[in-house]
């Protein structure tokens, strides 16, 4: 059976990507963009960048328009790797987790909460009515009722079926981690494979910069499908799954969260920017660190996106496959694949 990832890699269309599709190379650095622009991770990346261009070209501003394009994905019945109709954890939980940062460094974010089918929006109310940045499971999903979000039950049909068969075969078996890649064991009818495997992952994260020149990122996720309860991953992390700095630009990140944390990854981007690498060379110095702490991570994927304030962009990836969508003035529906290390 063909994976989800693989799946949607295969039906990719497009010259932007067949044109750059160059897995062992470095991808080309796409021109910069001009002000306003927006980009995010993987190809459903394109309508969420849409939405937040809407915001960006009637000279909005960036955190607008990263929240309105985050709520895409997040509202898509068809996407189950973020949002309302994401893929449950081993348990049959949706758990949802979400971060948004915006130019000023003030940042919101919610971790395993159920419920609740809009977790970026909760993110920004944490970030803008409570004197906190991260609020997690029961508590989340209090204070977005609280905050007038509505309770929704969302694991759907498809979802639940999915979940289903994957517990035919699943034999749930979290080691240590050094077996990262093999702490779920899917079994060859698992629908989406191995919790932790390369092909279990899609999240969107998504930098724009508004005609001012101020950056915002937003970054939501369900996770990794069946997960164990209780499981966070990069994304609803600061510093992890998104970093922006005014001074600088902004990161962010897919794949497998536990690798991008141990590594503070999106704040390692924006740190070696601030350094002086362009985003390209700063995203593949990033992914570099990873297989040099642990050189087995070459079996999983993780990608970066960032973008500099002159709104260079760059991406790298562990695996081929990752793509990355663009929008600015000029072209409205962008999509690159990243080049990848292994
Ligand atoms: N990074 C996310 C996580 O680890 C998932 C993903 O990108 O697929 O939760």
């Amino acid at each position: 059976m063909i994976d989800r990832r693989g799946f949607m890699m295969a039906s990719l269309a497009g010259p932007a990507l067949a044109a750059t599709a160059s897995p062992a190379l470095a991808a080309p650095a796409p021109a910069a963009l001009t002000l306003p622009c927006v980009i995010s991770t993987w190809d459903f990346g394109i309508a969420a960048n849409q939405a937040a261009w809407a915001v960006l070209s009637k000279g909005g501003r960036a955190l607008d328009a990263v929240e309105a394009g985050a709520r895409i994905p997040e509202a898509d019945l068809k996407n189950h790797s973020v949002g309302r109709a994401g893929y449950p954890d081993r348990d049959g939980h949706v758990t949802l987790d979400a971060s948004i940062m915006d130019e000023k460094g003030n940042c919101g974010a919610v971790a395993g909460m159920e419920h609740i089918a809009h977790p970026i929006s909760v993110a920004r109310r944490v970030m803008e009515r409570t004197p906190h940045v991260l609020l997690v499971g029961d508590g989340a999903t209090q204070f977005a009722m609280e905050q007038g979000f509505p309770h929704e039950t969302l694991l759907n049909a498809e979802s639940e079926a999915a979940w289903r068969e994957w517990l035919k075969t699943a034999k749930y078996r979290p080691v240590a981690n050094s077996e990262v890649g093999t702490y779920g064991h899917g079994g060859a009818a698992a629908p989406l494979g191995v919790p932790g495997g390369k092909s279990n992952h899609d999240t969107i994260g998504m930098l724009a910069l508004d005609a001012h020149g101020d950056i915002s990122g937003a970054c939501t996720t369900s996770g990794m499908a069946w997960k164990l309860h209780g499981r966070v991953g990069d994304s609803p992390i600061i510093g992890a799954g998104l970093y922006v700095d005014n001074e600088v630009g902004g990161a962010t990140s897919t794949g497998v969260g536990e690798e991008v944390i141990r590594n503070c990854g999106s704040f390692l981007v924006v740190e070696l920017m601030r350094q002086g690498r362009s985003p390209q060379a700063a995203c593949e110095e990033a992914v570099g660190r990873i297989l040099k702490r642990k050189p087995d991570a070459k079996d999983l994927q993780v990608g970066f996106l960032a973008i500099n304030k002159r709104g260079e962009v760059g991406a790298w990836a562990i695996q081929s496959g990752f793509s990355y969508a663009l929008c600015d003035g000029h072209k409205q529906d962008g999509l690159l694949a990243s080049g990848s290390a292994t």
